[in-house]
C-alpha cells in the first residue's frame, strides 16, 4: 500500500488507534482523526497526534471529511455495523484495522493465537519460552502492544507472537501466520457478533492465508475448532488434554510433545485443566520453531500467571480473594471453578453479552462453589438461570462493593471467595483489570476494619 498517496481516517482513539495513527503519519500519510466518545483519554491521544500533524474531525465535520478519506482504520472497539465504517462501505473503500496495517508490514515470522479464552494466558507463556530458547519473541496484538508499534523491535529476526481478538478479525485480511494457534471457540460476544456461527467464521478467518507450508495448532478436544481442520491447508498439530494425539497431550504427569516429556504437570504454577491445554499449545508452537525441551520447561516452571486471571490476591479472616475478573464469558468461569480448590462463594455478574447462564450453573452445581453473590446489571438474567438450573443457594446484591462484602460475610474461614464474573465489566467499570482492582481495593478496606473493629466485621 503507497501510504504516502492516500489519505486515512483513524476512527476510535484508543491504544491502537494511536499507534495506527503514529505508523501512518511516519509513513507519509494525511491521517485524519475521529472518535465517538470525547473523555479525558481521547482528548490526550488528540493533542498528542494533531502536534505530529494529524488532523482532528468533529461529529459535525465527519461526513464531510469522510468524503476526502480513501480508507478507514477502525478501532477494534468499534462494530462493523457502526454507521462510519457502513458509509465507507457504502463508497466503495477499504477499512482496515490497526492488526491489517501490521500484518502488511511485518518482515518477521508471526504466531497468531486466537480463541474465545487463555489467548493471553498463552501469549505470554509463549513469548517467555521463546525468549528462553533464545529467540527475539515479542508478545503483541491484542494483548495490549499493537503490532504496528513493535516492528522496528522485532525487525526480521524476531518472532512476533500475536494475540488476535474476534473484534479484530473483523477487519483483517493479510496476515498469514507460520503458526496459527486455535484454543477454543466458546459463546461470546453474540452482542456484538450476533449469531455464534458468525462468531466461529471469524475465529476461523485466522486460518484463511495459511499454505500447506504453514500450521496449525487445534484444540483436539474443542469440537468447533476441531472442525476448523478441514478449511486450512496448513498442517495440522493437535493438542490435547484428554487423548494422545499428534502434537501435544498428557501422559503420566507429564506435559509432553510427539512421545518427548517437556516438564511435569506438577511443575507448571498455574492451576487448571485449562491451563495444561494452553501450555500444550504453546509448547507445540515454540517446538514449530525449534525451541529446546530445556527452555520450554525453564520457561514453563518460572511463568507465574497473568495478572487478573485466577490470582490468589488475599486472605482475610482465614477466606482466600482469588481474582478471576478476566473470567468475561460462562467458559472461563466454568474453568475457574472447576479449577479453585475447595469450597467457594462466587461473585457473579456484570454486563450482559447476550447468552445463557445456565451452562454456568449446571457446572456450578457439581463444583465447590456453595453460594453465588449475583451482582450488575445482568442480575436477573443471571438469577433466573441460577434457579431455572435449581441452584438456590443465592444471594442478589447491587452495587458490586456491596456484592463483594457480602460475599466475604458469607464465606467461613477456610472458603474463597472467587470474583469469576461471567459478564463484562462495562455497566459499572472501565474495565475488568478496574474492576479486579476495586475487588482487590474492597478487600484492603475489609482488612483495615477489621484490624480497627478489633477483629470483627460486623454488618449494619
Ligand atoms: P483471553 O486473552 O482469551 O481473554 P486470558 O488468558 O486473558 O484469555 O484468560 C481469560 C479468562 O479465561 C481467565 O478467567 C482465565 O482464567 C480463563 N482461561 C484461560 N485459559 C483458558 C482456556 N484455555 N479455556 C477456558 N478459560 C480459560
Amino acid at each position: 500500500m503507497l501510504f504516502s498517496r492516500q489519505t486515512f481516517l483513524v476512527a476510535g482513539l484508543s491504544r491502537s488507534g494511536v499507534a495506527s495513527a503514529e505508523y501512518l503519519l511516519s509513513k507519509g500519510a494525511k491521517v485524519y482523526l475521529y472518535d465517538d466518545v470525547q473523555d479525558d483519554n481521547v482528548a490526550a491521544a488528540q493533542s498528542k497526534l494533531t502536534a505530529l500533524g494529524c488532523i482532528t474531525v468533529a461529529p459535525e465535520e465527519l461526513t464531510e471529511k469522510s468524503a476526502h478519506c480513501d480508507v478507514l482504520v477502525l478501532s477494534p472497539g468499534i462494530p462493523v455495523d457502526h454507521p462510519l465504517p457502513v458509509a465507507f462501505r457504502r463508497a466503495g473503500k477499504r477499512i482496515i484495522g490497526e492488526c491489517e496495517l501490521g500484518a502488511l508490514a511485518l518482515r518477521c515470522p508471526c504466531v497468531a493465537v486466537t480463541g474465545t479464552n487463555g489467548k493471553t494466558t498463552t501469549v505470554t507463556m509463549l513469548e517467555a519460552i521463546l525468549r528462553a530458547a533464545g529467540a527475539n519473541s515479542v508478545a503483541c496484538g491484542n494483548v495490549g502492544k499493537p503490532l504496528t508499534a513493535c516492528l522496528d523491535e522485532l525487525g526480521e529476526d524476531g518472532i512476533a507472537v500475536a494475540e488476535i481478538s474476534s473484534f479484530q478479525l473483523e477487519t483483517l485480511y493479510s496476515l498469514r501466520p507460520h503458526v496459527a494457534v486455535v484454543l477454543n471457540v466458546t459463546e461470546d460476544h453474540l452482542n456484538r457478533h450476533y449469531t455464534f456461527e458468525n462468531y466461529i467464521y471469524l475465529k476461523s478467518r485466522i486460518l484463511k492465508n495459511s499454505a500447506e507450508s504453514e500450521y496449525a495448532v487445534l484444540n483436539y478436544d474443542d469440537p468447533v475448532v476441531r472442525g476448523f481442520a478441514e478449511k486450512t491447508k496448513a498442517k495440522i498439530v493437535w493438542f490435547s488434554v484428554r487423548e494422545r494425539v499428534d502434537g501435544g497431550y498428557l501422559s503420566d504427569g507429564y506435559l509432553c510433545f510427539r512421545d518427548e516429556r517437556i516438564c511435569r504437570e506438577s511443575e507448571l504454577t498455574v492451576d487448571g485443566e485449562h491451563n495444561r491445554a494452553n501450555a500444550l499449545a504453546a509448547i507445540c508452537a515454540a517446538k514449530l520453531f525449534g525451541a529446546g525441551n530445556a527452555a520450554i520447561a525453564t520457561a514453563l516452571k518460572t511463568f507465574r500467571g497473568v495478572k487478573h486471571r485466577l490470582q490468589n490476591v488475599g486472605e482475610l479472616g482465614g477466606v482466600t480473594f482469588i481474582d478471576d475478573s478476566k473470567a468475561t464469558n460462562v467458559d472461563s468461569a466454568v474453568k475457574a471453578i472447576g479449577s479453585v480448590r475447595g469450597e467457594s462463594i462466587l461473585l457473579v455478574g456484570g454486563k450482559d453479552k447476550g447468552y445463557s447462564y445456565e451452562p454456568l450453573f449446571d457446572a456450578v452445581k457439581t463444583s465447590g462453589v456453595v453460594h453465588a453473590v449475583i451482582y450488575g446489571e445482568n442480575a436477573f438474567r443471571v438469577l433466573n438461570a441460577a434457579l431455572k438450573r435449581g441452584f438456590s443457594a443465592v444471594t442478589l446484591c447491587r452495587p458490586f462493593d456491596m456484592a463483594v462484602r457480602v460475599a466475604y460475610l458469607t464465606a467461613k474461614p477456610g472458603q474463597n471467595v472467587l470474583l469469576s464474573p461471567a459478564s463484562a465489566s462495562f455497566d459499572s467499570f472501565k474495565s475488568y483489570e478496574e474492576r479486579g482492582d476495586r475487588f482487590v481495593e474492597i478487600l484492603e478496606t475489609l482488612r483495615k476494619e477489621q484490624a480497627g473493629a478489633g477483629g470483627d466485621v460486623e454488618a449494619e
